[in-house]
């Protein structure tokens, strides 16, 4: 990779970014765009956090986020346009299989049906308070959907969100745009890496306490101390929240104030595990990028984007409370196996082989794949984004009411925090941004 790096951190500089995720690597940009000095505090020896693309049997992976979800307003398909890079239509509507065999047009009919009604209910449920599941959506499901509850109940749920209808509120969920979603050639993980060429970045520095007591931000790292005038942290949410310095976490000298800590417990670290595989003589001979629901619990299912990339690798994708359940990449790994066997024969799985699975939620710097904000906990996102101490501004996918729990809700947090930290060091009142 081709990318900066600054070893060690300098002592000083205007601006302080912890973590060089999609959120750290825009507020860097943004920031030096308009001449000030900055540097991405990095923990792990590499950029794009939970972003990540890697090179398995010749083809491009993410091991992280795939999906370039509302592309009319994610920056990084504006990005990936200036660079050239092509973009294809990633597929709106899963295929679904019942048992081992394909729906037939009537099923796949009232499926789709079916899923619209659980939209529409979640969209009417979450406009009004901030108080209900979003699996009140599903005690509403008029008698032709009902067949098809758990499946609805695990594609809108763990496979969508990472948790259970039961653990995500309506107005969290229905606040989420869910327009056209897009895939990048070469991988998202890629894209997310290549904005950062150039980027003043030290990595494999762990910023382990915000000294804030004073005019500066003083952070101290496993590299030295570093003083800023302001500090824009992007580390994710379930870390700040946990604040456990046995496990190394950030503190924070004085604490961060009770409403920012309130709502950093307030959203809930959401589960979202890959496990990739090459089944060349499989009965998945999907046409490419095609989305699989399989008929089953809703609470022990798994989803499946198949040939993607037009390929002949698939992600077997695990979601929710199952994830934490299974424990560990090896055994989703064998879960995926053992239901795949159980679907469609011993013998149709001979041949498959798992060429990765991921452990983003047992990995200490993300400690989650995204997170969810339970019922009554939907505010907690516009809290975190409030200016802290006029020098700290919070950032990524979880301070986006709109985009959580995409690179695309963490890339315009990013620019967000940097206008606001510009406006901040130009002396502009809180609220106020340099555009
Ligand atoms: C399996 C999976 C699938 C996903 N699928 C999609 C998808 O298809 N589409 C989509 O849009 N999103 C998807 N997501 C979510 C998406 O990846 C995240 O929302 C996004 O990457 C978050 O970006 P961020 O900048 O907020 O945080 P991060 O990318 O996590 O960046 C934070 C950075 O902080 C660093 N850090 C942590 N602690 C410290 C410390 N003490 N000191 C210094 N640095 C530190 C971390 O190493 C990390 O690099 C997926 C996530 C997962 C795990």
């Amino acid at each position: 990779m081709r990318r900066a790096r600054v070893a060690p951190p300098p002592r000083a500089a205007d601006v302080a970014i912890l973590g060089a995720g999609a959120a750290g690597i825009t507020a860097a940009r943004r920031l030096l765009a308009l001449g000030l000095s900055v540097v991405l505090i990095e923990a792990r020896d590499r950029v794009g956090g939970r972003a990540l693309t890697a090179r398995l049997a010749g083809q491009a992976v993410d091991l992280g986020a795939h999906w370039l979800h509302a592309a009319d307003d994610n920056g990084l398909v504006r990005e990936a346009r200036r660079l050239g890079l092509p973009l294809f239509d990633a597929p709106q509507e899963p295929r679904l299989i019942l048992g081992a065999r394909g729906a037939d047009a009537l099923e796949t009919r009232a499926f789709h049906e079916a899923w619209a009604e659980v939209d529409d209910a979640i969209a009417e449920i979450g406009a009004g308070r901030d108080l209900a599941p979003a699996s009140a959506a599903l005690d509403r499901l008029g008698p032709r959907a009902q067949p098809w509850r758990a499946v609805l109940a695990f594609a809108h749920g763990p496979f969508a969100c990472g948790a259970s209808l039961d653990a995500i509120g309506a107005a969290d969920f229905a606040a989420a745009r869910d327009d056209l979603d897009l895939f990048v050639a070469g991988g998202y993980g890629a894209l997310v890496a290549r904005l950062a060429d150039g980027l003043p970045v030290a990595l494999a520095t762990r910023a382990t306490r915000i000294d804030w007591s004073g005019r500066e931000v003083r952070v101290e790292t496993d590299s030295g101390t570093l003083a800023a005038r302001a500090l824009v942290v992007t580390v994710p949410v379930p870390i700040l929240a946990r604040g456990d310095t046995a496990r190394g976490d950030i503190v924070f000298d004085p604490p961060l104030p009770a409403p920012t800590r309130d709502a950093l417990a307030a959203l809930r670290p959401a589960s979202y595990e890959h496990v990739v595989l090459a089944w060349p003589g499989g009965p998945l001979r999907e046409a490419a990028n095609t989305t699989v629901a399989f008929d089953g619990d809703a609470e022990a299912n798994l989803g499946l984007l198949a040939n993607f990339d037009g390929g002949v690798l698939h992600y077997a994708d695990l979601g929710g409370a199952l994830v934490g359940r299974l424990g560990s990449p090896q055994a989703r790994a064998g879960f995926v196996r053992e239901s795949l066997g159980a679907r469609f024969g011993r013998d149709a799985v001979a041949d498959l082989r798992v060429l990765h699975a991921s452990g983003w939620g047992e990995d200490p710097l993300s400690a989650c794949a995204w997170t969810i904000a339970p019922p009554g906990a939907h505010g907690a996102r516009a809290v975190l984004r409030d200016p802290i101490g006029g020098r700290i501004l919070l950032a990524g996918e979880a301070t986006s009411s709109t985009l959580w729990g995409t690179i695309g809700g963490a890339w315009a947090e990013g620019e967000r925090a940097a206008r606001e930290v510009a406006g901040m060091l130009a002396g502009m009142p809180a609220g106020e941004t340099v555009c």
